[in-house]
């Protein structure tokens, strides 16, 4: 019994962008084998594709 992996990303800033295009980043996506960022257009448009990966949406 040890203590659960919590995952405690850090907000997203101004700073950090789309990994799609240049806007600003709005929601994080964390997969298995890492995370993704992503603006607001571009989390609905690869919203069911993330779901299928097992990733994890996390609005910055
Ligand atoms: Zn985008």
């Amino acid at each position: 019994m040890g203590t659960p992996q919590a995952v405690t990303p850090a907000p997203l800033t101004r700073a950090d962008r789309c990994d799609r295009c240049s806007a600003a980043a709005l929601v994080r996506a964390v997969l298995p084998v890492g995370e993704l960022l992503f603006c607001g257009h571009h989390a609905r448009a690869f919203r069911a594709g993330l779901a299928e990966a097992g990733a994890v949406i996390v609005p910055g």
